[in-house]
């Protein structure tokens, strides 16, 4: 049970979004019920670092085999986990909207896995490596570290395929996700803390272009203020329901 009664939203939605573009933003909380730990919820620790130091060109540049173990030690996580009832809800809900658009800060695949299609990765993904030297890209190693991984192409050294603090977003994926925002109709913000910019704007950009953001999250954010609606719990509990109500509206 939640704490709030969030049958007058879920009465909403359908209308609202009937013939309607949506964009769903996600952070690490739609990952959280695959076991997957938030960056900053307990549990985001990593023998004694903070992610936010070992995500960096700066820190790759100096020990690149401590940020590699760093990424797989995420990766063994990940191939352990499936995507959960939030994920696959998304992915019915896209078979259900004329148009929807995934826009996640996520690197772990999990929207792919769970079937959803239109997806927007705007930190890479931890599942490809890609070349320091001539860009191209490989499966991320399945092996431990070291040895470190190397470029089948040039030889040069590879990296995870992941947007790193101090790094640009990559300008296509921006730019298809910022004009998504200023199209759509509503826009769901869901388990992100929405403090790493610019991914954070977006909202702000839906809103400001007349969309109706929600949010999903159990802990209140800086989005609230934007909010047309408020989803104060779990995505695995919410986005089903939100699934389920525009299943019957289409029904
Ligand atoms: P975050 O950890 O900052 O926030 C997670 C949010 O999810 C919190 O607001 C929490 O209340 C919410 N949440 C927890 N469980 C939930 C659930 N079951 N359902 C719904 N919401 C739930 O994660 P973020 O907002 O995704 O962080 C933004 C980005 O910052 C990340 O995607 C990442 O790219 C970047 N970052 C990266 C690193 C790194 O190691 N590479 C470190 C820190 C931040
Ligand atoms: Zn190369």
């Amino acid at each position: 049970m939640s704490a709030f009664d969030l049958t007058p939203l879920l009465d909403l939605l359908p209308e609202l979004l009937a013939g309607r573009p949506l964009v769903v933003l996600t952070g690490a909380g739609v990952s959280a019920e695959s076991g997957l730990p938030t960056f900053r919820g307990p549990g985001g620790m990593w023998e004694g670092n903070r992610p936010e130091d070992l995500a960096t060109p700066e820190a790759f540049a100096r020990d690149p085999e401590t940020v590699w173990r760093f990424y797989a030690w995420r990766l063994e996580k990940l191939r352990a986990a499936s995507p959960n009832e939030g994920h696959r809800a998304l992915a019915r809900m896209e078979r259900l909207l004329p148009r929807m658009t995934i826009v996640t800060q996520n690197v772990d695949g999990l929207h792919a896995a769970a079937g959803s299609r239109n997806v927007l990765e705007l930190h890479g993904t931890l599942l490809v490596a890609r070349c320091t030297d001539c860009e191209s890209r490989f499966p991320a190693p399945e092996g431990p570290i070291p040895p470190l991984p190397r470029c089948r192409v040039c030889g040069a050294a590879l990296r995870p395929d992941v947007v790193w603090f101090g790094e640009a977003l990559s300008p296509a994926t921006w730019s298809a996700a910022s004009s998504a925002a200023e199209e759509c109709a509503v826009f769901f913000v869901v388990g992100t803390s929405s403090v790493v910019a610019p991914a954070s704007s977006l909202a702000l950009l839906a809103a400001r272009s007349g969309a109706y953001v929600f949010e999903i999250n159990p802990e209140k954010t800086p989005i609230a203020p934007l909010a047309a609606g408020v989803f104060r719990a779990r995505a695995a509990e919410v986005l089903p329901a939100i699934a389920a109500a525009l299943q019957r509206g289409a029904a």
